[in-house]
């Protein structure tokens, strides 16, 4: 008899709440670790699979969660792998994607260099050994001049471990903001792509290789805070589209595991791609998959990691365009609130996400909305009043 797997995720935010809420349609168990009432835990109440309380980086509460499941997956790629590798080499449990993929993706320069030999284009980047200003000096001489961004290696999210250095009077202030002033192994730096747009593709790699989403826009906030997608991308040709979609494959194939990857790219100007980076779960662009595919990334997500059966078709646009707005915290606590009146104001009920976060931080993600359309043209001009209220900072 076929008996329901358990899943247990590390890390319960938004992307686990929309986990969740996908889970609870197909009434397949899921469990978090995560603080008390984090997003995903206000979706899942079951007796029988409680939830885990703690952190995602905690071993033991890592190990607890593992005790009740039966594979493991996650949310966030900043997890305690060490642990991960032992339950799943000790038969505990399953694991997917692979620790493997998390150890390797989670350092953004160590992942840089595994896409690299795999033949994968990325941009250029050189990682620092000393973190001193004579050193920068070189690596910037190394990657041709300014501007460059310095990056983290780890625990980078929402742009907050990137720093633009735009001449030499920003490498003391760039070294001390992200904590890598005198250390090595920490930062590393990339050459500056000043590229025409930014596309991310949804992969789904399941037992049988790896499926593909729609090449979708991504627009960014001057923090790098992705804060708008559009898809199809605007005005790029099918065969660049593929391009994207084939690249996205090609680099999620030489990870290891099972699940949903979102991959990030820039167009060039000379109409090359490279990869920015990738995320092993569920992404922001591949939000719109809720609305607008007749199968989400979250619920792609669950069938690749229990080894269900998905159908290609089963990733394609069900309606022709898409646009997906993030709802960021502004200045005040409330201000998503504001947001979402304006939004139901708009559009009714349709397509909005409040994530369950409670109080608003400036630049957090605390919803977003996808609105779609019978074609680009009337996706854009139905979004427009709400992006012109979020831009006039919600008065
Ligand atoms: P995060 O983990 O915060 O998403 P990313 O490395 O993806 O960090 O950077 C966030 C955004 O910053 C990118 O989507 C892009 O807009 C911008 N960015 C990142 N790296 C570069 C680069 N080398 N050149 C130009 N812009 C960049
Ligand atoms: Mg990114």
């Amino acid at each position: 008899m076929a008996t329901q797997k358990v899943v247990g995720c590390l890390g319960g935010g938004q992307l686990g709440r929309m986990l969740a809420e996908s889970a609870n349609k197909r009434n397949i168990p899921i469990v978090f670790l995560d603080s008390p009432n984090a997003p995903a835990k206000q979706i899942t109440a079951n007796s029988a699979h409680e939830h885990v309380d703690g952190s995602f980086k905690d071993a033991k509460a890592i190990e607890q969660l593992a005790s009740k499941v039966d594979i493991l997956t996650v949310e966030i790629e900043h997890v305690d792998t060490e642990i991960l590798e032992r339950l799943e080499s000790e038969g505990k449990v399953k694991v997917e994607p692979s620790w493997r993929t998390l150890r390797v993706v989670q350092d953004k320069y160590a992942q840089k260099e595994h896409l690299r030999e795999a033949g994968v284009g990325v941009v250029d980047g050189i990682a620092l050994e000393k973190g001193t200003v004579e050193e920068l000096w070189q690596v910037v001489a190394r990657l041709g001049g300014f501007p460059v961004m310095l990056k983290s290696r780890r625990e980078a999210y929402d742009g907050r471990g990137n720093f633009k250095i735009k001449s030499e009077n920003d490498f003391g202030p760039a070294l001390e903001a992200l904590g890598g002033k005198g250390k090595g192994g920490v930062l590393y730096v990339e050459r500056w792509a000043a590229f025409r747009m930014e596309l991310a593709v949804m992969v789904v790699k399941t037992k049988d290789g790896g499926l593909a989403y729609p090449t979708t826009e991504t627009i960014h906030t001057s923090e790098s805070i992705c804060k708008l997608t559009y898809t199809p991308a605007r005005g790029i040709s099918a065969k660049l589209a593929k391009q994207a979609q084939e690249l996205a494959k090609k680099a999620v194939k030489s990870l290891w595991g099972k699940g949903v990857f979102g991959v990030e790219m820039f167009l060039l100007q000379d109409g090359s791609l490279v990869i920015n980076e990738i995320a092993p779960r569920p992404h922001n662009s591949g939000h719109y998959t809720i609305e607008a595919c007749h199968v989400s990334q979250y619920d792609s997500h669950l069938s690749a990691i229990l080894d269900e059966p998905l159908p290609q078709e089963c990733l394609e646009m069900r309606v022709p365009a898409a646009i997906m707005l993030n709802v960021l915290g502004g200045e005040t606590k409330d201000s998503h609130m504001i947001v979402k009146r304006k939004a139901a104001a708009l559009f009714g009920p349709i397509g909005f996400h409040d994530y369950g976060k409670g109080d608003a931080r400036k630049g957090r993600k605390m919803g977003h909305i996808t609105v779609t359309a019978t074609s680009m043209a009337k996706a854009e001009a139905l979004v427009q009043p709400l992006i012109e209220f979020v831009d006039s900072g919600n008065d």
